[in-house]
């Protein structure tokens, strides 16, 4: 009798959907997966119902790769659910580790964001002002919705989780290693990031002069070299707070780290470390207020894995 094969499930929660094409882009890699391993639960590809997923047996699904942040009472019911039912849980993605754009949302509280997103944009032709409900009556009878939470919470802040895989998708290479390391069971120690342990830095090819900085520019603002480091040229790169692993994919294409690796090793807090650096060589402290959305500057991913985790609630 052959080798049994693992039992994995992938789940959404508060995503874009990148994370699950992020699975796919491994290529012809999947077929491996997949020699190895049976999908028993995967809502964007297969109709299993959350009732199926209800009825496994504890410890059933070896691995579950789970992206999105927690933003609603389903998130938070299916991270539980799926904890329960999964020997390995993976936090995949950034959404998952650290909140991503989606925790962005922590600044305002829900009532806000629908009146922003329902009532208030251009786009929206909204006459009877209807915004969520958790329950709403059809014809066919009475809807039950979920409810959507106040505070954007990541995987970690809501159940157990044994890895991570940050980034927004996480670099393919990583993504490979981390199923060539279940595949062989060949495990790190519960805790690891399946990322490098370094940070954007020590990937960037871009030299480092350590210069002064008296004027912060928006990158549209210099005329880059494509061989200095964003530092040296004034414009903020969040490069020495991130944890690599995408190979300074940004810088290599001109463009500045955002962040999006989360926070790099023996780093607490990604934006503190950010501001941190931008304090270390600014030539004084009135350059730090050059700085344009100083949240949507250090903060892009990572506000709800942050110290600050949300805007104080009146
Ligand atoms: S981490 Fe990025 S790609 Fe993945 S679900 Fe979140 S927003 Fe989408
Ligand atoms: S700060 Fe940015 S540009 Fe400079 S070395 Fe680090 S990743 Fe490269
Ligand atoms: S360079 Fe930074 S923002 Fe760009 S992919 Fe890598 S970690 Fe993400």
């Amino acid at each position: 009798m052959g080798k049994e094969k693992l039992k994995i499930a992938f789940y959404w929660a508060a995503s874009c959907g990148g994370c699950e094409v992020a699975v796919l882009d491994i290529n012809e890699k999947i077929l491996d997966v997949v020699a190895a391993a049976d999908i028993v639960f995967w809502p964007v590809a297969i109709d299993i119902k959350y009732k199926d997923v209800e009825a496994m047996p504890e410890k059933s699904i070896d691995a579950c790769f789970f992206n999105g942040a927690i933003r609603t009472e389903e998130n938070e019911k299916m991270a539980k659910l799926l904890r329960q039912k999964s020997k390995i849980l993976v936090a995949f993605g950034s959404c998952a580790n650290d909140g991503c754009v989606k925790s962005l949302a922590n600044l305002w509280d829900k009532d806000a964001v629908f009146e922003r997103a329902y009532l208030e944009t251009p786009s929206t032709e909204n006459p009877e002002s209807v915004t969520p409900k958790t329950r709403v009556k059809v014809k066919e009878g009475e809807l039950e919705l979920p409810e959507i939470y106040d505070t954007v919470k990541t995987l970690p802040q809501t159940v157990d989780v044994d890895y991570t895989i940050s980034g927004c998708p996480p670099p393919i290479p990583a993504i490979l290693e981390m199923f060539n390391a279940f595949i062989s069971g060949n495990l790190p120690p519960k805790g690891s990031s399946f990322l490098p342990n370094k940070s954007i830095c020590d990937e960037c090819p871009r030299e480092k002069n350590d210069k002064q900085l008296s004027e912060i520019k928006r990158i549209y603002e210099i005329d880059d070299d494509g061989e200095t480091c964003f530092w040296d040229q004034g414009v903020i790169c969040m490069g020495p707070a991130t944890r690599a692993g995408c190979g300074a994919q940004c810088p290599n294409v001109n463009k500045p780290c955002t962040g999006c690796g989360g926070p790099g090793p023996r780093v607490i807090d990604q934006g503190a470390a950010a501001i941190s650096a931008l304090a270390s060589i600014a030539t004084d402290p009135e350059v730090v207020k050059q700085v344009v959305d100083p949240i949507g500057t250090f903060y892009m991913y990572s506000l709800a894995n942050s110290i600050l985790r949300r805007k104080v609630k009146k």
